[in-house]
């Protein structure tokens, strides 16, 4: 299946067998494989095979592959590793901390106590503000 790719993208190359993995799973869309760096054991990825690089521009149906490939490697983590709980994260830009420009979900097992910095506490929002945004996006979808 052709894909788009990116000569210079470690996913890209990782999907065309060009460096190493330990690979998990792989369909016609996706692969899903060990993160080289874990926040916790059974840190993985799932990952498209194709080089786009974030969700607004990955065509929606290989995005729902990808979550399915994500879903199958978290049953596997939450069964097998009896984790204290697990994330689904998926970063889009340097800012929201991606630092892989190729779309990915990270199936991230939790420990208690790991300090893993993806929780918040809820604090109240301004209403004023909540409603004027929503307006916005409302308007733009
Ligand atoms: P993000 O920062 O959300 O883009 O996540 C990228 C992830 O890819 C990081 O957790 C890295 O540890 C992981 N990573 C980078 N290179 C490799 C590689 N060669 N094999 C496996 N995982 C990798
Ligand atoms: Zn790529």
């Amino acid at each position: 299946m052709s894909h788009p790719t990116d000569a210079n993208c470690i996913f890209c190359k990782i999907v065309a067998g060009q460096i190493p993995c330990f690979k998990l799973l792989e369909d016609d869309h996706t692969i899903a494989f060990m993160d080289i760096n874990p926040v916790n054991p059974g840190h993985a990825l799932a990952v498209a095979k194709g080089h786009w690089p974030t969700v607004d521009v990955i065509p929606p149906d290989v995005l729902a592959a990808v979550a399915k490939t994500a879903q199958r490697i978290a049953q596997a983590v939450m069964a097998e590793l009896r984790p204290a709980g697990v994330n689904l994260v998926q970063a889009n830009g340097a800012g929201a901390g991606q630092s892989v420009p190729h779309l990915h979900i990270h199936i991230m097992p939790r420990r208690s106590g790991d300090g893993v910095a993806l929780n918040w506490e809820p604090r109240p929002g301004d209403k004023a503000e909540i409603e004027a945004i929503y307006k916005r996006l409302k308007a733009a979808l």
